[in-house]
Parts: C-alpha cells; structure tokens; sequence
C-alpha cells in the first residue's frame, strides 16, 4: 500500500510474490476515481477515509476480505536516521514513524492514518513498513551532513536521500538485465519526483534528494537544487507559506513550461518555454550526475527508471549525449517494482516471527 496525499495505491501479491491485482484510488479530495486492474470508474472520494473503504470494498468485490491477508505492507517515505531497515509495524514502530512528521509533514501522516485505518478493520493482520529513507543508511557522513554547527538541535538537518525502495528494487532487478551487478552504477529515478543514486557494489554512497524530497533534480512541480540564499529571499518576498507552495507545487517542469508537469505533454508542445523545460530537466540531470559520477570514482553502467526514465525515449538520448565523455558505459532500462520490492521485505520479515 502506498498512501499519499491525493491517492492510495495498492498491489496484491499472492504467496509466491507474483502480483495478482492492483486497486488505486485517485484524485483525493474531490471527485476521485477508483481503478480495478484495467477498469476505472469515477468515485465521489472526499477523503483518505473514504478512499481506503473504497479500496477494501473492491476488494471484497474480488471474493478477498482484509483480515484474509497475511499482511498489509506500506510504503512510508521517512524513517529518519533510526528505521533503516523494513519492520513489522508494533506501537513503538508506529511512533517513530509518527516522530518523522516533521521531516516528511506531506507523506508520513497519510502512511500513519492508512496504517491506522487498516488496525481499526483488522486489527490482528500484522503490517509492515519500508522506508524510503532506508536504502541510504550507507552513505558516508561526508556526503550525508550539511556544513552546519555541532549543535543538538541541528542534528536531524542532514541529507537522508528518497526513493530508495525503486532503488533497492532496480538494485535487485538489474543483473538480470546486465549479468552481474556493475561496480559503479549511476540510477535514475525520473518520474513525478526525481532523483539520482551513486550505487556502488549495490549500496547507495550518494544521492541528489537531501533533506526532503524537494532538492536535487528539477522535478514536475518542484524547484529541485536551488541555494538557501535564494530560499531565504523568496520567504522574505513571499512568506513561509506561499513560498513552500511554490518550491513544492508551482515550480519544475509546471513552473518553467507555465504549461504542464506532464513530461508527455511537454513532449507534444511546440512552445519555447516547453522545450526550454525539458532542455532544463536534462541539463541538471547531467550536471548532478557529473558529482555522483565523481563520488563513484567512475563510472560502469546507467540505469533508468521510473515513469520518464523508462518511457521518455527524448530524455534518455539527451542525458546519455550528454554523459557520452564518460566513454561508452552499457545503459539500461528497468521498470521499476516498487511494490514487489515492499511485498518481499514485508514476506522476509513475517517469515522471521
Ligand atoms: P510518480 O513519480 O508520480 O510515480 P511516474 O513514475 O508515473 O510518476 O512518472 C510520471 C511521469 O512519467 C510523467 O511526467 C509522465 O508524463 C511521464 N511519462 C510516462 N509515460 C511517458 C512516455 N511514454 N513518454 C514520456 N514521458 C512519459
């Protein structure tokens, strides 16, 4: 289950980890949709609530009740520097994901009321947790702490990098597109969100997304890498909360085009300022992967994923253009599994209890 602010997104898999129905509600807060492997129907869905029923309701509709489930697994975003690894969610678990609020205060509360909505159904149906944070536990303090003072209550402003479960999965998925695993392996996650990952004998050393999911690469309404300085400016301009609006939903690809977050839309538009967002999309790919290039020391293949990364063929060619004088470096695109990825922690850990 992967629950966020405007959708909840759920896959079933069966015993032997092969997806056997996938059931989304959309569009949130207004008049939603509710989508049944192929089939999609418009649903009044004002709230997480209601879209949560929704989806158990479809799901009785397939013959499955909840409490049939061996367990509900859950995508969560932060898991800040103490949940490193998947968990079994107890009362202790479900604090320190309620204790990341603030790190991650647009996604953590709709995993948490999701979580809670799920125990109050079937409250004897173990759930499980994997972070997002998770996969960059390995990267070095030099590359995770901002230069800031030694000071107790700065401690949580580092870098802690996202996407780290289509990491994990492109990680796992990859030697079956390349043989074995490349020692110096630069991954794309080009989607909505978007971020790059040094990935150096399978573990993460490097990342673009810092802090939050909003730094880094230019993104579909996100400003992506943009220096404090200027931050400081437009709060100043703007104030607190019409400038974290703006660095969150009206900038990126939507901000620069003035057209659409859409990469597909940007595509198919002939205007300047389209094109102008998409040169800028890949530029900054190019240029932030010049530094995880430089923290791997090298570089032995690309891999692409995520909704842009495995479809836009005009992205693909321009960032590898872009990369050719790294010499010829084998590329590959693997379609990301995020949720096998979560369903399989969620099955290793049940097998441990
Ligand atoms: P999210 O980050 O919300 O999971 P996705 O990974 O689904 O998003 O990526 C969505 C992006 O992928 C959109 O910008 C969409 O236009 C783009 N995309 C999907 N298919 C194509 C395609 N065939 N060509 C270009 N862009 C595509």
């Amino acid at each position: 289950m992967n629950a966020g602010s405007s959708s909840i997104k759920t896959a079933l898999f069966d015993g032997a980890l092969s997806e056997t129905l996938r059931i989304e509600a959309t569009g949130i807060g207004g008049a939603g949709a509710l989508k049944v492997a192929d089939t999609s129907q418009s649903v009044d869905l004002p709230d997480n609530a209601s879209a949560l029923a929704a989806i158990i309701e479809a799901l009785e509709q397939q013959g499955i009740a909840l409490t049939d489930l061996r367990c509900v697994a859950h995508r969560v975003v932060h898991g800040g520097t103490d949940l490193t690894t998947a968990q079994l969610i107890t009362p202790q678990i479900r604090q320190q994901i309620a204790d990341c609020i603030p790190l991650a205060p647009l996604h953590n509360p709709h995993h948490l009321a999701a979580i809670d909505a799920v125990q109050k159904v079937a409250p004897d149906l173990p759930q499980c947790a994997s972070f997002d944070t998770a996969f960059h536990a390995t990267i070095p303090t030099v590359a995770h702490r901002f230069a800031l003072p030694n000071q107790p209550d700065l401690t949580g402003l580092r870098r802690y990098g996202f996407h780290g479960t289509s990491y994990a999965a492109l990680t796992r998925k990859l030697p079956e597109h390349s043989g074995t695993l490349p020692r110096r392996l630069l991954a794309l996650h080009l989607g909505n969100g978007a971020s790059l990952c040094a990935i150096k004998d399978g573990q993460s050393i490097a990342t673009t997304m810092g802090y939050s999911p909003l730094g880094g690469l230019t993104m579909g309404t996100r400003a992506g890498e943009i220096d404090a300085g200027a931050v400081l400016a437009l709060v100043r301009m703007r104030g607190l909360d019409e400038a974290d609006h703006l660095l969150h939903h009206q900038s990126g690809l939507l901000g620069l085009s003035g057209l659409s977050a859409d990469m597909r839309t940007l595509e198919s538009s002939e205007t300047p300022e389209a094109r102008f967002a998409i040169e800028h999309f890949c530029y900054w790919i190019t240029r932030q992967a010049g530094s995880m290039i430089a923290a791997l020391g090298g570089l032995d293949a690309i891999a692409f994923t995520g909704g842009i990364g495995e479809n836009s063929h005009l992205v693909q060619s321009t960032v590898l253009e872009n990369l050719r004088w790294m010499g010829d470096v084998p590329s590959y695109i693997v379609p990301a599994e995020e949720e096998l990825h979560i369903a399989r922690e969620a099955h290793g850990l049940l097998d441990q209890t």
